[in-house]
């Protein structure tokens, strides 16, 4: 039995019927992490220690009898949610030294289901990106093809589920960034609705848009680990103090009577060939499994990307003026003044992108030009929020794409802006809307990178999106596992 191929569930099983132990599950993660992360550099830290003691605590848990599904399940936190006595940096300078005195509300949540953390893992700087290539650790590889990028902003959580590094992680969805990331590594990854989820001590980037998802190997697990962490939090006053039912019920079989909306704007020219071949071959099967088609229609999806790029940053320049030299983190230490400890503290600790997206939303929200740009991107969300509900009147789940393209190579993009947020088209009206989304595999490229479906629903209908991509796994040749990227050569090219 190879430990670390074992999905979550298979886990929990394994513990029940003492076929393995906690600790044992750690270390040889712990193990193939040492191996394999040099080269592929998702972890950013590495809590061997912390790890080994929660294991021991999960055996205690087990064997009093206590025992939930995630006890003992090794996942892998992306670096912006808040892990008591673990440095949190966002990879970003500007953080460098701060450790978070507290748990995030999910963090607390998870620890008392007796999982264990074995570490913190890589992301684009503050979540802004899609790539993971923003970050001050360098670039996270993707485990499919190293010379590839795993997508972002959560590519170390995606990379590390993929590479088997972790059995499970967290990360960070305010425009796509955990389905996108999940869709280039060939895993599953969900955002939930706005509110399902708390947000205390999850480090903000765009308060109306971010939201904590969950990523594994397969849907069940994504299902596990969403119970755990959803509901109110008195903590956080966006989550939603609505009961939070149990998503292992939606996964049954069949889809009799079930709607699936295709939307015409998500299958237009500019959508790659393979990708939209693996997404309608997944629809397909849905339909041959009872579910309906309908044709759907979301007008407004081409402003997507032009709003979220001035709301995204106008609430960034906001959130991000903390980071100032004083309260957290890096400091210029070479300033005589006040005004210029802030400025040198400021430049040298943000990357090139942060600092781009505080411009463009100081911009945006300034005197004379905030009606021209921050009002109408307000207005068009509200339309692109209308589109949905229109379209929910019609389906259970819409299906698409996630991503125009497969993942890019490495400094592909980088250095083209434009190009890179263009390529979170499918991804951000979801948060815009505030709607929940996920990512499920459905297929590889020719060239052997995988392909994710997107499947979108109503608000607070995880359990459709659960129900519809159980039944898409449990029949698709792509599902994680059936297909996964080469280990043995993982562990070579490793080093
Ligand atoms: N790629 C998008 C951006 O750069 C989304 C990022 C995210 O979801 N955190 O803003």
């Amino acid at each position: 039995m190879n430990l670390t191929e074992l999905s979550i569930t298979e886990l929990s099983r394994a513990y029940a019927r003492g076929d393995a132990s906690p600790r044992e599950v750690a270390a040889a993660y712990l193990d193939r992490i040492d191996k394999i992360n040099p080269r592929l550099n998702a972890y950013i830290s590495i809590i061997a220690d912390m790890a080994m003691e929660q294991a021991e605590a999960a055996e205690k848990i087990i064997s009093r009898g206590e025992q939930t599904s995630l006890t003992g399940a090794p996942l892998a936190i992306k670096d912006l949610i808040c892990l008591k006595d673990v440095k949190n940096t966002c990879a970003s300078r500007m953080l460098s030294g701060f450790i978070p005195p507290y748990d995030a509300t999910v963090i607390t949540r998870l620890k008392k289901a007796g999982t264990v953390f074995l570490g913190k893992v890589n992301m684009d700087e503050f979540a802004m990106g899609s790539s993971t290539e923003h970050s001050c650790f360098g670039p996270t590889r993707n485990p499919w093809n190293m010379d590839y990028a795993p997508g972002g902003s959560s590519g170390g959580s995606a990379a590390a589920v993929a590479a088997r590094l972790c059995a499970g992680a967290l990360g960070s969805d305010t425009g796509g960034s955990v389905r996108q990331p999940a869709s280039h590594c060939g895993v599953v990854g969900l955002k939930p609705t706005y509110g399902r989820v708390s947000r205390f001590g999850l480090v903000a980037f765009a308060s109306s848009l971010d939201q904590i998802g969950p990523l594994a190997g397969n849907v069940t697990d994504c299902a596990l680990l969403l119970n755990a962490i959803a509901g109110y939090d008195s903590m956080d006053s966006t989550s939603a103090p609505r009961p939070v039912p149990d998503y292992l019920a939606s996964l049954a079989e069949g889809l009799k009577g079930f709607k699936i909306g295709l939307p015409e704007e998500y299958f237009t020219a500019g959508l790659d060939p393979e990708v939209e071949k693996a997404v309608l071959g997944a629809i397909n099967n849905l339909k041959k499994q009872g579910a309906e088609i309908v044709k759907i229609s979301l007008p407004h999806t081409e402003y997507a990307v032009a709003a979220y790029y001035i709301i995204a940053p106008a609430e960034a320049s906001s959130n991000l003026a903390r980071y100032d030299g004083v309260k957290y983190g890096f400091r210029d230490k070479s300033s005589q003044t006040l005004m210029d400890m802030y400025q040198a503290t400021r430049s040298a600790g943000f990357g090139p992108e942060v600092i781009r997206r505080i411009m463009i939303g100081t911009y945006v929200l300034s005197a004379g030009y905030y009606d021209a740009y921050y009002r109408k991107a307000t207005q068009v969300r509200t339309l692109i929020r209308q589109d949905f509900e229109r379209a929910f009147e019609k389906c259970d789940v819409i299906a698409g794409p996630v991503t125009p393209a497969p993942a890019f190579k490495i400094g592909e993009v980088i250095d083209d802006p434009l190009t890179m947020y263009l390529s979170d088209v499918f991804t951000l009206s979801t948060n815009l809307a505030g709607i929940p989304g996920m990512s499920v595999p459905c297929g590889l490229s020719s060239t052997g990178l995988p392909i994710g479906l997107q499947l979108m629903a109503d608000f607070f209908r995880e359990d459709n999106l659960f129900k519809a991509a159980y039944n898409h796994e449990r029949l698709s040749d792509y599902t994680f596992g059936r297909a996964a990227p080469d280990i043995q050569a993982l562990s070579n090219q490793a080093g």
